[in-house]
């Protein structure tokens, strides 16, 4: 196989000297652990970049759900709203509670959830004594969720928002950065989102007790006390120090990688007329983690051609209402959802895809 047919990846990690650097020094440094000067940098340089008092480094973005749930008082029974149009982890988070998710549509306009079908339903809920504990807001794809009409829902019924920024890091609305809404913004440093640590979240909040809560829930709930004592039940979700120093590498990078993504995306669109391209909000600016679009075609034939090509596509994300493991929960809404997944596709969209790699791929496109 020549260097032309090497496979081109959807999002892969993009990281370089500066974070084998980092990742070195702190193995160097004997803080292989939980625990670390990489890990307080790492926390202080994010919760700077967005704007919010404290940030927790925790093992995954999915662990941020469970413990932003859990600030957010959600119990067994409870019913969290949560967007259809979402990956899994979102809602797996609110069944770790024992509470139901109820799913709602998105809107055609940013394929994020609509905040008429948000208002609307905790209306309805509110008339019959049924509030739900929290409202969960996806950034879908990096483009932030409509903020203003949604704190505004929430707000009316005392209702605890939470924001999935794992997409969305960098993202903007109205000048406020993704990450920084509601009660608690959670975060993902998997391997494929814009900045990575091999594996890791944070959740994000500018209130002191909830950062309190969430640091001692992560580290087994342990009591400041010399003997090993526990009044609650913990998790054990805190980042590695290590991880963390990879983490500091990346986020010097990020206006970077959001720079060489934009790019990506707008090459996309210039090339290809045949493609509706996901809305982009004049509330924000996303962070173009993922170039998606909706194909008028054949999808699922357009990405065999894709694949057939050694390049890396994928249909974009499946409701969660039609999962079967979600199949006895309440969806509220239209067909929107429905329709971005049989028509939507998400294009290789990494930082450091060349010019070379995004021409293969929209050959590749107008071929198929
Ligand atoms: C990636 C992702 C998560 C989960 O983050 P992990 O770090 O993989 O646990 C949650 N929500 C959304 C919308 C995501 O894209």
């Amino acid at each position: 196989m020549t260097d032309t047919d090497a496979r081109i990846w959807l999002s892969p990690p993009d990281v370089g000297d500066l974070e084998r650097k980092l990742l070195l020094a702190a193995f160097d440094s004997n803080w292989v652990a939980p625990v670390g000067p990489d890990l307080d940098a790492f926390e202080a340089q994010v919760a700077e970049l967005v704007g919010v008092r404290h940030a927790v480094a925790l093992s995954s973005g999915t662990a941020a759900l469970h413990l932003a749930l859990i600030a957010a008082g959600v119990r067994r029974g409870d019913t969290v709203l949560v967007p259809s149009f979402t990956f899994a982890a979102t809602a797996n988070a609110v069944v770790y509670l024992g509470a139901r998710p109820v799913f709602l549509d998105s809107t055609p306009d940013s394929w994020n959830v609509d905040p008429a079908l948000v208002a609307e339903e905790l209306r309805a809920r509110a008339e019959r004594g049924a509030l739900p504990r929290a409202v969960i807001a996806v950034d879908m794809y990096g483009q932030c969720a409509d903020y203003d009409p949604l704190l505004d829902a929430c707000d009316r019924y005392g209702v605890a928002l939470i924001e999935d920024a794992a997409e969305a890091l960098g993202a903007t609305y109205r000048g406020r950065a993704a990450g920084s809404f509601g009660l608690a913004g959670v975060l993902s440093f998997n391997g494929n989102k814009i900045i990575t640590t091999g594996g890791g979240g944070m959740l994000l909040t500018d209130d002191s007790r909830v950062a309190k809560q969430t640091r001692h829930l992560s580290t087994q709930a342990r009591e400041p006390v010399p003997h090993y004592e526990h009044r609650t039940v913990g998790y054990n979700y805190r980042l590695s120090n290590l991880l963390a120093a990879v983490g500091r590498g990346q986020v010097q990078r990020l206006e970077q990688m959001i720079a060489a993504r934009k790019a990506t995306f707008e090459y996309y669109r210039s090339e290809l007329d045949g493609m509706t391209f996901m809305p982009i909000a004049d509330y924000g600016a996303p962070n173009y983690w993922l170039t998606c679009a909706l194909v008028d075609g054949d999808r699922d034939r357009l990405l065999a051609a894709l694949n057939a090509k050694n390049i890396e596509a994928r249909p974009a994300w499946k409701p969660m209402h039609l999962q079967p493991v979600f199949a006895d929960c309440v969806m509220r809404g239209g067909d929107v959802s429905a329709d971005l997944f049989r028509r939507g596709v998400c294009l290789p969209s990494g930082s450091a895809l060349t010019e070379h790699d995004r021409k293969r791929v929209v050959d590749a496109i107008r071929e198929g």
